[in-house]
Parts: structure tokens; C-alpha cells; sequence
């Protein structure tokens, strides 16, 4: 598996220092080097994260010499909107470009008083789960912290949720990195990122109303529990290795025994209250039999962690190898569970005449997912799941 840890591409000379994405230290030292006094950071960053400012002259509680400075040399900055596609069922999606060019999506879920957003951490994926279209995407960067609060800040920009409300009732009130591509292969700017969101004096969102899910990059997982302590979700999807391997390649390293152990791990960490979820994606003829769902049972049950199931029944893409089950096979797979005393709701496909559903998120034209694969392969990072069509 390819693991490829490089970030955005640094800003060139005199361009003007983006703020946002930044850490409050780092803030701090940015203010220094430009002669304000360390506290400041304190007043910039509530007109930043709390207000959601991005014109520095409107920052009024700054002195009029320090928000000409600003102005001069750094920007406050938001990702730039490509599309933006709103769905029958309220799911609205973005397609973001970044500074580089490279672009992603994102997706907001409303619910009734509430809602989430759905953010990505990579521009692609390297994981290459069979069923997922990301993983089917050429090339993949890590997302810098500064892009993954961006697309948050973005989506609340778009539903005017500024300042940052002071009640749970908010049309952006959970964040689940559940976009595109591995947050675990992207570790450190996915903490850097949390923290910002969680920040009590700014976008203040509480650790638990936040999900990252993995498929089960386990080297980062004990980590992440002691870090950030978020809510955590496993793209578990089949009982038994043979069959797990068969459509998640990272099975063959990491196999449900270790995967088990390192739920375990995090609970205990994370807090015995925090169920994880158990993401399982129902594939007709491959993983939905009642057999497979009493296996899930076993092992479960001898397993001592408190889960919970999120049944998803696959979303289908152009030219994507599997079937959805008929929803009668869906409900008796998941009474299997149910009867075992186990949460399990099929959840309802949001966003689907959008392409928004889980696992549906592609950006790149295939002009240029050819580049960037040809790109991949130049840097030594390409394998069988990314092979360049003959003639392109
Ligand atoms: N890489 C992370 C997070 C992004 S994927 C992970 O794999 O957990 C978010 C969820 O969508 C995962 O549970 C993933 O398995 C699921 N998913 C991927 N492709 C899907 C598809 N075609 N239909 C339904 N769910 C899918
Ligand atoms: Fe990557 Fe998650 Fe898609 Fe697998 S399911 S390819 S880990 S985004």
C-alpha cells in the first residue's frame, strides 16, 4: 500500500500568508513577526473562527494600523466553489478547488435541527476498496489542515451560520470525516484541523459531535483516541478476513484480529460510553447473507467493545463491480443483528441524484486523472488498481 504523506505545495515568495488552517501558536508567531503583540492572536482569531470575517477592515475591535497590515500581508481564505449541486432531499454538495488546483467535495446532510457535514481529507484515496469510487481516482495528496477547515467554513458561508451559534441547533452541527479519502493516512493535518473546529473560542465543536472513520489504518488509531478522543467509525464491511481482504487490499495487513484489538484500544482510551460504529456496506452475493450477519454477531459479542451498526447499502456509480441487495435482504440482515440486542439501521441513501452518497465522491475530470496518474507513476507510486488506459 502507498502511504504519501506530502502536503499542499508551499506558498511562493510574497504571496500573502493564508491564516486560516493555522495553530494558535503559529498564529501568534505570524502576529510577532509582524509586530503586534502576542495577545492579539486572541482578538483574530474570534473575528476568524467565531465571526467568520474575511475582510480584515471589518475586524473592528483590531487598531486600523494592525488591520492595514493584515490586509497587506495575509488573507483569510476560503476554498474556491466550483459547484455547488443541491439534492431532492435537502443534501447539498460542493466541489471545492484548492489553491493547487486539485479539487474535492464536500457534502452537507440536514436533518430537522441539525445537520452534518461530510469532509474530506484527501484528494482521492490509496486505500483502493473495490466498491468505493475514490478509491478508484489516480492520484492522491493529503489535504493541508488549512483545506480541511476550509471546506467546513466554506459550507457554513453557504448557509450564512455566522457567528458561530451558541445552541446545539445549528444546519452545521456534527462533522463526519467521511469524504474522500484515509484521515488516518493523513494524520497530522486531520489533528491540527480537529483542533481548530473544536476550539472552544471559535467554531466550538464538541468532540462529540465528530466522527472520523477509518478503514482501519490501526498504526494511527491508539493516537487518535489519546488526541483528539473524537467519535470513531470502522469501515468494517465483511466477518471474515477472506472476505474483507477480497475488497478492502488493507485487510491483508491489517486483519480483523489487530483491527478488533485496536477498537478495543481506542474505547478504552476514547471512553467505554462512546459506542463505535461499525460501518458495514451491504454488497449483494458478497457480504449480505444471514450468515455473514451471524458471524458479525460472534464476533462481536465476544469481543467486549460496545458498537453499534450503520448498514449501508451500496451506492452504485458508473461502471462499479457490485449490486445493491433487494431491501428485503437489507431488513433480514439487519434483524440478525437487531435480535442480537445490537443498533443496526440501514441508512437512507442521501444526495443519490447528486452523486453525494457515501462512496460516490469523485472530483477529477478524466483528463485529469490521466495527469495525475501519469504524475503517480513518475513518483514511483503506482500499482495494479491504477494502471494508465493504452493510447492516453
Ligand atoms: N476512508 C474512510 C472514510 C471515507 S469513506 C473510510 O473508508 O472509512 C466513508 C464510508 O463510505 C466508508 O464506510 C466507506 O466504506 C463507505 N463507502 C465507500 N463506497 C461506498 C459505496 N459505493 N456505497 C456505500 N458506501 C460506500
Ligand atoms: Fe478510501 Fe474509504 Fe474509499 Fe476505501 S472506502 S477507498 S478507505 S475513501
Amino acid at each position: 500500500m502507498n502511504e504519501i504523506q506530502q502536503t499542499a505545495p508551499a506558498e511562493p515568495a510574497g504571496a500573502p500568508i493564508e491564516l486560516v488552517g493555522l495553530s494558535r501558536d503559529e498564529l501568534t508567531a505570524v502576529l510577532v513577526s509582524l509586530g503586534e503583540k502576542p495577545f492579539r492572536t486572541k482578538q483574530l482569531w474570534h473575528w476568524i473562527y467565531h465571526q467568520g470575517e474575511t475582510d480584515f477592515a471589518k475586524m473592528t475591535t483590531l487598531s486600523k494600523a494592525f488591520r492595514d497590515v493584515l490586509a497587506a500581508r495575509c488573507t483569510v481564505g476560503r476554498p474556491g466553489i466550483v459547484t455547488e449541486q443541491n439534492s431532492a432531499d435537502g443534501t447539498r454538495k460542493w466541489l471545492f478547488r484548492m489553491p493547487d488546483g486539485n479539487q474535492v467535495e464536500t457534502v452537507h446532510i440536514p436533518e430537522d435541527d441539525r445537520g452534518a457535514v461530510c469532509i474530506s481529507t484527501q484528494v482521492g484515496c490509496t486505500m483502493t476498496c473495490r466498491f468505493c469510487h475514490t478509491g478508484t481516482q489516480a492520484l492522491v495528496r493529503n489535504l493541508s489542515a488549512a483545506e480541511i477547515v476550509g471546506q467546513f467554513m466554506a459550507a457554513r458561508d453557504s448557509y450564512g451560520e455566522w457567528p458561530t451559534p451558541t445552541d446545539e441547533t445549528r444546519h452545521l452541527s456534527n462533522v463526519v470525516l467521511m469524504g474522500m479519502g484515509e484521515p488516518l493516512l493523513n494524520y497530522d493535518a486531520v489533528v491540527k484541523a480537529m483542533r481548530i473546529l473544536m476550539d472552544p473560542e471559535g467554531i466550538a465543536m464538541s468532540k462529540r459531535r465528530i466522527t472520523i472513520s477509518t478503514s482501519g489504518y490501526i498504526p494511527n488509531m491508539r493516537r487518535c483516541a489519546e488526541d483528539l478522543g473524537i467519535k470513531l467509525a470502522v469501515s468494517f464491511h465483511a466477518p471474515t478476513d477472506e472476505v474483507r481482504e477480497s475488497i478492502m487490499p488493507i485487510n491483508r495487513k491489517y486483519p480483523i484480529k489487530d483491527l478488533m484489538a485496536a477498537m478495543k484500544e481506542y474505547q478504552e482510551i476514547a471512553g467505554q460510553r462512546q459506542y463505535i460504529t461499525i460501518e458495514y456496506i451491504l454488497l449483494k452475493g458478497v457480504n449480505d447473507s444471514l450468515d455473514d450477519a451471524r458471524e458479525l454477531v460472534r464476533l462481536f459479542d465476544a469481543s467486549g467493545i460496545g458498537v453499534k451498526f450503520n448498514l449501508i447499502p451500496f451506492n452504485p456509480w458508473p461502471g462499479s463491480p457490485y449490486e445493491t441487495p433487494a431491501v428485503k435482504s437489507c431488513q433480514a440482515f439487519a434483524e440478525v443483528l437487531a435480535n442480537a440486542g445490537y443498533a443496526a439501521p440501514i441508512r437512507v441513501p442521501r444526495g443519490r441524484d447528486i452523486l453525494a452518497a457515501c462512496g460516490q465522491l469523485r472530483s477529477a475530470s478524466e483528463k485529469q486523472r490521466l495527469s495525475r496518474m501519469r504524475a503517480r507513476i513518475a513518483a514511483g507510486i503506482d500499482d495494479d488498481a491504477h494502471v494508465l488506459p493504452e493510447n492516453s
